[in-house]
């Protein structure tokens, strides 16, 4: 090996990791490093437990280091501690290591990013970390979401026309409280945000950063419920987690006006172009009939069915959900024994261990038994035919015996580092119902190689290949 290899520790806040346990795990690696015939020459260890990249400054030199091919391989406990947080970083660190070809080893297995498979896994192993730190996150911002369903206006900076009250209340501050009623009077008597702007910077009024007013800014105050004394809540992960609710302060505006002004929003808005996947299903499914992959039919009231639009093709089309339920139960048929039967795959390895032994005898065996019939037929004990027979025979026995060591092996393989993927599986199943569209898709295709779907008056017949590669 030309160059050296180093080692990442990294504590797991969420599980109340300790340095006690950080010591444990940097003689692990030792101990994996000298399994390995690894040379450690360096050992980064964050003292802190940021969640991005940017947080975590061991990470940032360990990944320049790795840019710069400085490393043979990298030894952590496990994928998930190299990333945490933002999909933009997993990206970012997968990139690393895969255009660099830097392994990554873990007392389970070494990763090679370069591989498509070891590349796949790590992929989904990232999302579903993502996935548990962002129910984490959740759970700490419940307290915030109590608070503004009580009323209280927590973001620091007081909206324009307010001012702070105490460390939760508004009050109205009414020299601003008379623009932002300027602002919604114009707007229902059809001046655009781009109007109302330049309106208010000729006026000479200040705006709060005192610069000139932009569109957006005014934009920003039409669509603030805060004016007619609501209090509003986005969350950073979905749009339908968003919190409206009574304020404890005062309105500036009517209800009534604010009304008209949604309304005219409303018709103003031109509906934008959907780039987010609302299909979990979108390119995985592909029709039966014609081959063709099905889509989401794209008309009003039909846009939740799964059609094929391949012309003249005599395909049924189903509710989107009604398919999506369909491949999940699937996926759980295929995976559910590993939930009531943990162990089954260490038995069943010793097992195909001890097979794939007989196997190998059994084929030297048969070796030994052509060259016998070879050395008959030289020998003039054999007739033509009888050798010809004879070794016909021998062959076809060679030749079961070649597929079935091949399908033990094969085996073997599955049961290595198939447990691992499984698990992984078995806990997309547990949280799928939690994602979103697009997050559901991105999943199902790290799973799924493909789904074949036919449907005629008989009914619904849906086959799906599962991407069941060794890890
Ligand atoms: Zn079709």
């Amino acid at each position: 090996m030309d160059k050296a290899s180093c080692i990442y520790l990294r504590k797991s806040r969420e599980s109340g990791e300790t340095d006690d346990t950080l010591g444990k795990h940097r003689a692990t690696l030792h101990d994996l490093a000298k399994e390995k015939g690894i040379t450690v020459s360096k050992i980064y260890e964050e003292i802190v437990s940021g969640e991005s990249i940017a947080k975590r400054p061991q990470m940032i030199e360990l990944l320049s280091n790795v840019e710069d091919g400085m490393w043979h391989s990298v030894l952590c406990m496990d994928i998930d501690r190299l990333g945490r947080g933002g999909l933009r970083n997993q990206g970012q660190i997968v990139d690393t290591f895969k255009d660099s070809g830097t392994l990554i080893v873990t007392p389970r297995k070494i990763y090679d990013l370069r591989d498509e498979n070891d590349a796949d896994v790590v992929d989904m192993m990232a999302f579903i970390s993502r996935k548990e730190y962002q129910m984490i996150t959740r759970r700490m911002l419940s307290g915030r979401v109590r608070s503004i369903k009580s009323g209280h206006y927590i973001t620091p900076t007081p909206p324009y026309g307010y001012n702070r009250s105490g460390t939760r209340g508004l009050a109205i501050n009414e020299t601003e409280a008379e623009v932002v009623r300027l602002i919604y009077e114009m707007y229902v008597s059809s001046s655009g945000c781009y109007k109302i702007a330049r309106h208010l910077s000729d006026m000479g009024i200040p705006s709060r950063s005192h610069g000139p007013w932009i569109h957006s800014t005014i934009n920003g105050v039409l669509s603030n419920p805060v004016y007619c004394g609501k209090v509003r809540w986005f969350s950073e992960t979905k749009a339908k987690d968003t919190i409206i609710a009574d304020g404890n302060h005062k309105s500036i505006i009517s209800p009534e006006l604010w009304q008209r002004a949604q309304n005219v929003r409303k018709n103003k808005e031109h509906s934008p172009t959907r780039t987010k996947i609302s299909n979990p299903l979108a390119g995985l499914v592909v029709c039966g009939v014609c081959g063709r992959t099905m889509v989401q039919n794209q008309k009003g009231a039909d846009a939740t069915r799964l059609v094929c639009l391949g012309y003249g093709c005599k395909n049924i089309s189903s509710r989107l959900d009604h398919v999506e339920s369909v491949i999940i139960s699937e996926l759980e048929i295929t995976f559910g024994d590993l939930v009531i039967k943990p162990d089954l795959p260490m038995e069943n390895k010793s097992r195909s261990k001890d097979k794939l032994k007989l196997l190998m005898n059994r084929k030297a065996e048969l070796q030994k038994q052509k060259n016998h019939i070879f050395d008959s037929y030289e020998a003039g004990v054999y007739s033509v035919e009888t050798y010809l027979k004879r070794s016909a025979q021998k062959d076809a026995e060679i030749d079961a015996n070649k597929a079935e060591v091949e399908r033990t092996e094969k085996e073997l393989v599955a049961e290595a580092g198939g447990k691992d993927i499984k698990e992984k599986i078995r806990k997309v199943l547990e949280y799928y119902l939690n994602f979103d569209a697009s997050e559901r898709n991105r999943l199902l295709k790290t799973i799924i190689d493909n789904v074949t779907y036919f449907k005629d008056k008989k009914g619904l017949r849906i086959s799906v290949t599962v991407r069941f590669k060794p890890v």
